[in-house]
Formats: C-alpha cells, structure tokens, sequence
C-alpha cells in the first residue's frame, strides 16, 4: 500500500487537518493505468521505485513491493539523477535504461528496452551502409594501391640500383628508370652522379694500379693483364727485355734525381719508338719490358735496334749520352711457357752486358730448330 497525505490549511495558514488516500498495489491503480499503457510486445517496460529501492510498479505484479539491490540506475534514480545507462536486469538480460527522478515523492521511474531490440535496425542500417559504400571502397582501395605502386616503383628500382653501384651496366640501368616525380628525380641525378663518380674512382684506382709512377708505363701488374689479354686472344709475341748501362754512375755522379729524369726520358724514347699495339712495361729500377704482338725474331731485333741506336744518339742533360742493352726472345718460337721465354729474354740481355754492353742479343734457341722454322713468322 502507498499512502499519499496532504495537509489543509486556511486562507490565513491556520492547519485544518489533512487529506490522505492509498493505492492498494495489487489493485488496478493510477500506476497501472499510467505506466501500464507503455508496454510494448518488444520486451521494453516502466517500472517505479520508492526511495527504499522497494518496487512500486513492475509489470510483473509478483515483484511489486519487493526491494532491488544491486541495481545501477536505481542507485542513480533514488539519489535525485535523470539520465540513461546500459544495465543488465534482474533476468540476466542486457538492457538500455532509461530514468527520472520524481523529487517530491522521491520516486524514481525507470524506463527499459533490451540492447539487441534497439541495435536490431542500426545492425540493418550498417549492413546497408556496408552494402552501398563498399564498391567506391573497393575502387578507392584500388585506386590507392595503384597509385602507391606508382609512387614506389621507381623508389624500388632506384634502390635495387643503388646496391649494384659498381656493376658496369648500373648506370645505363639507373637512366632507364622513369622517375616521374620531384623527389624521384632527384635521387636519380643523385645516383647517376655517385656512380659515375665511383666509375671514375675505379677507373683511376685500376690505372694507377697497373702504372708506373715515375714513367707512366705499365707496372708488372700491368704487363700480366697485358699477357693474360694476349694470351687469351692466342696471339704469338715478342719479347724485348733492356736495362741502362752503367747506370750506377749516373746515379753516383749526378744524384737520384737526374736518373730518375734519365729513366723517365728513356721511357719517352720507348713509347716513341714502339706502335700503339706494343706493350711497355718498367719491370724495375731502370730495368725494361717491350711485349710486341704478333712480331717475329728479325722484326723484334729490328726494333730493338732501331732504339738502342736511337737512345745511343740522344742527348739528354746533363747526363749526356747513354746507352742500354737489349734481350729478345719470342713466345712460343723459342719456349713453350710464356715464363721461360722471359727468363730467355733476361739471358740474353745478360750476354748483351757481358759481350760489351750497348747492343740487342736474341736468346738461344731452347728446342730443335727444325721445329721453330715451322713456327717463326
Ligand atoms: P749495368 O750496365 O751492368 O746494368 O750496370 P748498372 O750500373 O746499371 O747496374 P745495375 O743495372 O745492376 O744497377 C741498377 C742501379 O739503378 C742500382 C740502383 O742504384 C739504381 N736504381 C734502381 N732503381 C732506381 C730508380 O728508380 N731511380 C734511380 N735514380 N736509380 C735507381
Ligand atoms: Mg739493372
Ligand atoms: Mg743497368
């Protein structure tokens, strides 16, 4: 039973007595004609609350009068809150609330509808949504992969270059990249002047490798690539091995620095007296190596001749005159090992000393000449 009481008083304020009624719960009542016509088929209903948590409507008229406890939004309702709230019910079931607060009778009506009933549309609605968005999304999808794969093409190309700097073919491959955009293209520029920079470096460090300094003939490393080439293009070649004569003296009398200008003065005389073909090579000191393709025993006499009469009549200051003796053999005519055959040379410029110096000797024969007459020429 709720007992509702209100005092009477009169037009000076005097107290009279009261009026007071009861609603008998149970019985069909304002509550239940009130609240009652809220009821839908799809779970949602109102209920109200005295200020002790104690039921005072409920569609389920077992639970009238019985007290909640444990229930949020009637903790909330009861302190004087209006508001909403996701709760779970007494049945276990997720339900969204919503309540108000009657402040003068300290009541509290709360109204509620399960969660699923009231997402069931929004579920529908975003199916729909999902439904009509995901061609543009596809396409937009596509549409930006397309794009990216457009952007980082050259960006991958351009990388994968950039591992392969020193590949001979890296800088052809980097100008066939299409760089279609401002940064693009400028790593590529970048790229393709780091490579031909480094082309250049390598290019030099190898020449310096396989020169002589003082000279700018090949070094011995110079000569071996020279051999390897001749060698592996099966071409036959002469060799010519010649050394200063005397040149202790001219160290000895005019110092280090004059025979190195003697050297490199003999250096000059070699490559004008030799062809573009010819190899020359400072092997050491003031020590000599002319490699002469395809060149038989009489012309490699010739030449080697031809510059020792030559250095014999050049003047160079301050030394003067100078002469040198010259060795010759011939790959394969007068050895089969490209090494023997330079160790023939050697002996013969050996003889050339000792036979008095400032004169070109061929190297014996080391086989049966019956068999080199059918290689000579
Ligand atoms: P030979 O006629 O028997 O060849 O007499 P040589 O005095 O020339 O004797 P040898 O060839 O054995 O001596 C070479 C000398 O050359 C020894 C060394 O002092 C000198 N020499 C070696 N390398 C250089 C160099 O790079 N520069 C200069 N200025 N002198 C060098
Ligand atoms: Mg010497
Ligand atoms: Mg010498």
């Amino acid at each position: 039973m709720v007992l509702i009481s209100h005092p009477i008083v009169d037009k000076e304020g005097t107290y009279l007595g009261y009026i007071g009624g009861v609603i008998s719960l149970k019985e069909p009542n304002i509550l239940n004609s009130m609240l009652g016509e809220h009821y839908y088929q799809d779970g949602s209903y109102l209920y109200a609350v005295d200020q002790n948590r104690r039921l005072l409507y409920h569609p389920d008229p077992k639970r009238l009068g019985t007290v909640v406890k444990g229930n949020p939004v009637i903790d909330r309702v009861i302190h004087g809150e209006s508001g909403s709230q996701r709760v779970i019910n007494s049945q276990g079931q997720d339900m969204l609330a919503g309540f108000a607060a009657v402040p003068t009778a300290r009541w509290g009506i709360v109204a509620q509808r399960p969660t699923a009933v009231t997402l069931h549309p929004l579920d529908n609605l975003m199916l729909e949504i999902l439904r009509q968005t995901a061609p543009l999304a596809l396409l937009t999808f596509i549409g930006v992969w397309w794009l990216s794969a457009l952007i980082s093409r050259p960006l991958w190309q351009l990388a994968r270059s950039a591992g392969e700097m020193d590949a001979p073919t890296s800088a052809e491959r980097i100008q066939r990249i299409r760089s279609w955009y401002f940064e693009a293209a400028q790593l590529k520029r970048a790229l393709k002047l780091g490579i031909s920079l480094l082309h250049q470096r390598i290019g030099k460090l190898n020449l310096d490798a396989q020169t002589d300094p003082l000279t700018g003939l090949h070094n011995r490393r110079g000569l071996t690539l020279a051999l390897d080439a001749l060698s592996a293009e099966g071409h036959s070649f002469a060799v010519i091995a010649l050394d200063i004569d005397h040149f202790k003296r001219i160290n000895d009398n005019y110092g280090h620095d004059v025979g190195d200008q003697v050297i490199l003065h003999l250096a000059q005389l070699m490559t004008a007296c030799s062809r573009g073909a010819d190899t020359l090579c400072r092997s050491g000191g003031e020590e000599f190596l002319m490699l002469l393709p395809n060149t038989s025993i009489e012309s490699a006499l010739r030449v080697a001749e031809r510059l020792r009469q030559c250095v014999e009549q050049e003047q160079i200051a301050p030394v003067g005159h100078i002469t040198i003796s010259l060795g010759i053999a011939v790959w394969p005519v007068h050895a089969d090992g490209i090494d023997r055959v330079f160790k023939l040379a050697d002996g013969a410029l050996y003889r050339a000393k000792q036979q008095g110096r400032n004169r070109s000797e061929v190297a014996e024969l080391d086989r049966d000449p019956t068999e080199d007459s059918n290689r000579d020429g």
